[in-house]
């Protein structure tokens, strides 16, 4: 019989049973600013750095997508505290107040 594993606590979820897709993407938020300070043999050592380094790691820090398959206990621990932050409850109408850019 096919199933699904859960990411979390490893129990079978099998066809019929309920479980839950967390998908994460995740982008960089670079805001533009550049230090000034840098030097030109700093920067071109920093290309130079960037040009021989493997594509997909430079990707993956610049983009990634995730997805979980979880099960309905662990979704509703997930939900409460998706970083592991030990408070006892998040902040449910706030979240993050930083800007997109
Ligand atoms: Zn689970």
């Amino acid at each position: 019989m096919r199933y699904d594993v859960c990411s979390k606590c490893g129990r079978r979820l099998y066809e019929g049973d309920l479980k839950y897709i967390v998908s994460m993407h995740i982008v960089a938020d670079h805001d533009g600013v550049i230090d000034k300070d840098i030097s030109d043999d700093e920067m071109q050592r920093l290309i130079a750095e960037l040009e021989i380094s493997d594509k997909d790691l430079i990707e993956r820090d610049v983009h990634q997508e995730l997805a979980f398959i979880l099960c309905k206990r662990c979704k509703d621990v997930f939900v409460r505290d998706p970083f592991v932050t030990k408070k006892s409850s998040i902040d449910k109408g706030g979240g993050w107040k930083g800007e997109l850019h």
